[in-house]
C-alpha cells in the first residue's frame, strides 16, 4: 500500500491483514462523517481505488438498536442519506444505503461486504459506538481496515498528550493550524474513472426517494422523541444553516452568542447537529467564516490571545475558538483516552465514593470506551482529582431540592428557567449554550449524588439533543462536574469548589423575556 498514505497523520491501519487485490471494490463506510464532500476518509478511499484500479463502494448503514435510537435521530440521519444518494450519483460512485427494519436484519453486513473488498476505509471517530465497531471489524475482517481521522483541521494524533484545560490545547492547535489548513480534504472529491461504477448492492437498498416521515413511523424505535419540525438533516440543509449564520449572525457572534433568546434572534450558529452527524465538515465551516479572500498569511502566530489569532475580526476569532479549540478539546480528550486504552495506559480507580443504583440507561464506559457494563464509574475515571475530592466531601450534603429522572425529564422542578431549558431540549433538540451549562449544573445540585446526576445528564442530553452522543456531549456534561475547569472558591453545599451557577444570576445578567416567549411558543406548557 502507498507509503505516503500510510504515514499520513490522519491514517491508522487497525489490523495487519493483507490487501485483497482480487477484491471487487474499495469499501468506504462513513459512520459519523456522513457526507461525500470535504471528507478526508473519502479522499483516502478514492486514492486506494485508484491505486488498486477498483470501483469505490460507499456503504452507509443505519441500524435499529443504537443507543438512544429514536424517530428524531433516525429522521435527521435519513435526511442526510437522501442527500448522500444524490451526491454519489453526481460523483458517479456506487452508493449502497442500508436501513435496518424488522424484516431485514443488518447483523454482520459490514463484515460480509468487507469480505469482497480490497480493503475497508472508515471513520476514526473517538466516541460513542464507533471505536467498538472499528475494533470488532478490524478483528474479524480478512482485509485491511483503514481508520481515517477526519475529526478536525489538525489531526488528533498531532495534538499530543491529554490536556487538563482548553488553554493547554489551544497553542498546540495554533502551532499546526496553517500547515494542516493547506492539507484540507477536497471540497469536490477527485474521482478517478476507475472508481466510478453502478455496482448493485447484495442486499435490498434503502430507497431515498420514499417519504421519510412515513418510513420512520413504521419502525420499532422510540417515537416519543419525534423529529424536530423545521430542523432538517443533511448536507443541503446544513449548507443553508451555514449561509444564514455567516451572512446574518456572525457579525454579532462575540457579543450575542451567550444571550439566551429565540435561535432566530440569537447569534449562535445552530451548526452542532450538522457537525455531529458529519453532514458538514469543520473545515468548510471554517472556510465559510474566514471568507474566500483569507489566507494563512493572516494568521498571527505570535499572539497569545485567542481573540486575534486567525484574523483581525473579533467575531470570526471568537467563533473559531469555539468551533476549533473547544470542539477539538472534546475530540482530542476522547481520542487520547482511546489511545491509552489501546496501550493499556489507564490509571487505577478509586470507586469507593460512587453510588451505583441499578439502572437500565445505557452509560458510556470510559474504561472500555464503549457501552459495556461499568459505565457508572465515569466520574471516578475521568474527573481531575480536585473535583473528585471536593464532590466526594459534599456528597452527603443536604439538598434543598431533590428530583429524580422522571421529574427532571418532565420539566417539573420549582425553577422556571430550568424547566424552560428542558422544554426547549425536548421540543427542539437543542438548548441555548449558556443555559445548557446552567441546566447541567442544576441537575448536579438537585440529584442524590454526582453519579446519579451524571446518569441523568448523559441520558437526557443523548436522548433529546440533536447534537447528542458526540465527544462534546460527554465533555460538555462532565464540564459541569469540573472537567477542564479549576476550583472556584468559596466552597458551597453539594458543589464544594466546583463552579456554581444560579438561575437567579442568569436572570439578572440577561433579559429573558424573548427566551420565555420562544419556549412557550415551541413547547407550550402542559
Ligand atoms: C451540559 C452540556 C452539554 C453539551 N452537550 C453537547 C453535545 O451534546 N454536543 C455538542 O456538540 N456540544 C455540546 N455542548 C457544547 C455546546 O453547548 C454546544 O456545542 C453548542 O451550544 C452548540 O450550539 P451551536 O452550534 O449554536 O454553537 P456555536 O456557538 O455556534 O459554536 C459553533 C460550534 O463550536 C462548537 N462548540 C461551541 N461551544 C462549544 C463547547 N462549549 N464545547 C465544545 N464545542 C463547542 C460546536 O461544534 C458548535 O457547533 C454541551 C455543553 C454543555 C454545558
Amino acid at each position: 500500500m502507498n507509503q505516503e498514505l500510510l504515514t499520513n497523520a490522519r491514517v491508522r491501519v487497525a489490523n495487519d491483514r493483507p490487501v485483497n487485490t482480487r477484491g471487487e471494490y474499495v469499501l468506504y463506510w462513513p459512520q459519523m462523517f456522513r457526507r461525500l464532500h470535504a471528507n478526508h476518509a473519502l479522499d483516502c478511499a478514492l486514492r486506494l481505488a485508484a491505486e488498486y484500479k477498483k470501483p469505490l463502494v460507499v456503504y452507509e448503514g443505519l441500524k435499529l438498536n443504537y443507543p438512544w435510537a429514536s424517530a428524531r435521530h433516525h429522521t435527521f440521519i435519513l435526511q442526510g442519506m437522501r442527500d448522500n444518494a444524490g451526491a454519489a450519483k453526481k460523483l458517479g460512485v456506487a452508493y449502497w444505503p442500508f436501513v435496518e427494519t424488522p424484516g431485514e436484519n443488518g447483523h454482520g453486513l459490514v463484515n460480509r461486504l468487507a469480505a469482497h473488498a480490497v480493503c475497508v476505509v472508515t471513520d476514526d471517530y473517538p466516541a460513542y459506538i464507533v471505536p467498538a465497531h472499528n475494533r470488532a471489524l478490524a478483528a474479524k475482517s480478512t482485509v485491511p481496515v483503514i481508520l481515517v481521522d477526519g475529526n478536525s483541521v489538525v489531526p488528533l494524533t498531532r495534538l499530543g498528550a491529554p490536556v487538563a484545560a482548553a488553554a493547554h490545547l489551544r497553542p498546540r492547535i495554533h502551532k499546526l493550524f496553517a500547515e494542516e489548513w493547506l492539507l484540507r480534504a477536497a471540497h469536490i472529491p477527485d474521482v478517478p474513472k476507475v472508481a466510478k461504477s453502478k455496482l448493485d448492492p447484495p442486499f435490498r437498498a434503502w430507497n431515498p426517494k420514499q417519504d421519510i416521515a412515513k418510513f420512520v413511523a413504521s419502525l420499532p424505535i422510540d417515537r416519543s422523541v419525534p423529529p424536530v419540525p423545521g430542523a432538517e438533516g443533511g448536507s443541503v440543509a446544513g449548507h443553508a444553516v451555514l449561509d444564514t449564520f455567516v451572512n446574518e449572525k456572525l457579525p454579532n457572534y462575540a457579543e450575542g452568542r451567550n444571550e439566551p433568546n429565540d435561535p432566530a434572534h440569537n447569534a449562535a450558529s445552530g451548526l452542532s447537529p450538522y457537525l455531529h452527524y458529519g453532514h458538514l465538515s469543520i473545515q468548510e465551516v471554517a472556510e465559510a467564516v474566514l471568507g474566500e479572500e483569507w489566507s494563512v498569511k493572516e494568521i498571527n502566530p505570535k499572539t497569545r490571545n485567542k481573540d486575534d489569532f486567525f484574523c483581525r475580526d473579533a467575531n470570526v476569532n471568537s467563533f473559531l475558538d469555539e468551533a476549533i479549540t473547544w470542539r477539538d478539546v472534546g475530540y482530542h480528550w476522547h481520542f487520547a483516552r482511546n489511545s491509552a486504552r489501546d496501550t493499556n495506559g489507564e490509571s487505577s480507580l478509586d470507586v469507593s465514593w460512587c453510588a451505583h443504583p441499578k439502572t437500565d440507561m445505557p452509560l458510556f464506559n470510559f474504561e472500555t470506551m464503549d457501552f459495556s457494563p461499568g459505565g457508572e464509574r465515569t466520574l471516578d475515571v475521568v474527573l481531575p482529582t480536585w473535583a473528585q475530592t471536593t464532590l466526594r466531601k459534599h456528597e452527603r450534603d443536604r439538598r434543598e431540592y431533590l428530583y429524580d429522572l422522571e421529574e427532571l425529564e418532565a420539566a417539573a422542578t420549582h425553577d422556571d428557567l430550568w424547566n424552560a431549558a428542558q422544554r426547549e431540549l425536548i421540543a427542539t433538540g437543542r438548548i441555548h449554550n449558556y443555559l445548557r451549562m446552567l441546566w447541567g449544573k442544576k441537575v448536579l445540585e438537585w440529584s442524590e449524588s454526582p453519579a446519579a446526576a451524571y446518569r441523568v445528564l448523559e441520558y437526557l442530553n443523548n436522548k433529546y439533543a440533536l447534537d447528542g452522543r458526540d465527544p462534546n456531549s460527554y465533555t460538555g456534561v462532565l464540564w459541569c462536574f469540573g472537567l477542564f475547569d479549576r476550583p472556584w472558591p468559596p466552597e458551597r453545599p453539594v458543589f464544594g469548589s466546583v463552579r456554581y451557577m444560579s438561575s437567579g444570576n442568569t436572570a439578572k445578567k440577561f433579559d429573558l423575556d424573548g427566551y420565555y416567549e420562544y419556549v412557550d411558543r415551541v413547547a407550550p406548557r402542559s
